[in-house]
């Protein structure tokens, strides 16, 4: 009776076996669990459990970490079986990676912090998409540039340049080995964004609404009104007395019916972050 397999194929099969029996031997298995909100950047079947991932050969923990979807600078301590580590630390079979987000208030002294604590006066820099969120940033008093037409190239030099944070939604822009300093907003709406940024860098100090020109980041100023007439309409001139404005750009602001959906904001931003 004739065989199914022709024994040249018996012969592949063989040898096909032995190679994948090798590559098990030689492969690297590593176990990993992501914590907190670095979930949101795995695949589902990844999401708050421990998984294990082979290796062909040994990558240093970041590209691991990166590898998984996550941009190390969402990372702020990494402890491979038990001992925290730097990004540069190279894996090996069998260890039990647990990747953590920045902590704003757990007390991990003694630990390896891989993220420079964030600065009291942050400055920032918001790639192309994020003109709606920058604009809420600067109507809270923060300090955000930013240019609809700037390259991902020139966002990173604005955050060497004049040491900013990055904010975007690339993932791809924070995994570059150059970024130091960014976050990657979980969110694309930019109210709850606003919230997010907030919140990641604990900024419920800092706000300092209408403070800051929305239209080009510079501070603004109180002013008489007699030196803006001139800019004003006839109702603006004749209901409103008191005005800011702003020696960059020029702009006049004043707080009126136009400015309630943004007084709404704010108040909803102090509310959402008061028991912070
Ligand atoms: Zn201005």
């Amino acid at each position: 009776m004739e065989s199914f397999f022709s024994h040249g194929a018996h012969e592949a099969d063989a040898s096909e076996i032995q190679k994948i029996t090798i590559d098990a031997l030689t492969m690297i298995s590593v176990s990993l669990r992501f914590y907190e909100e670095l979930n949101d950047f795995l695949a589902p079947r990844r999401r708050k459990t421990r998984f294990l991932k082979q290796l062909k050969e040994a990558p240093s923990v970041k590209d691991l970490i990166e590898s998984c979807g996550v941009p190390h600078t969402e990372v702020d301590l990494i402890l491979v079986n038990g001992i925290s580590v730097s990004f540069d630390y190279r894996v090996s079979h069998g260890d039990d990676v647990s990747v953590y987000p920045v902590f704003e208030s757990l007390d991990i002294g003694g630990l390896t912090r891989l993220q420079a604590r964030p600065l009291r006066n942050l400055r920032f820099v918001a790639d192309s998409h994020l003109g709606t969120l920058t604009r809420r940033m600067r109507l809270l008093g923060f300090d955000v540039v930013f240019d609809r037409t700037a390259t991902q190239n020139a966002v990173v030099e604005m955050m060497l340049g004049e040491n900013r944070v990055i904010l975007t939604r690339n993932r791809g822009l924070l995994k570059q080995k150059i970024i130091q300093r960014g976050y990657c907003l979980h969110s694309d709406d930019p109210k709850h964004q606003t919230l997010e940024v907030i919140h990641r860098f604990d900024l419920v100090e800092a706000l300092a609404p209408f403070t800051r020109c929305v239209r080009c980041n510079a501070f603004v100023e109180p002013v008489v009104k007699v030196d803006v007439l001139g800019s004003l309409k006839a109702k603006t001139r004749e209901f409103y007395d008191t005005f800011t404005h702003c020696s960059h750009c020029g702009q006049v602001y004043w707080r009126g019916a136009h400015t309630k959906s943004l007084e709404e904001f704010i108040t909803w931003i102090k509310k959402e972050t008061k028991s912070w």
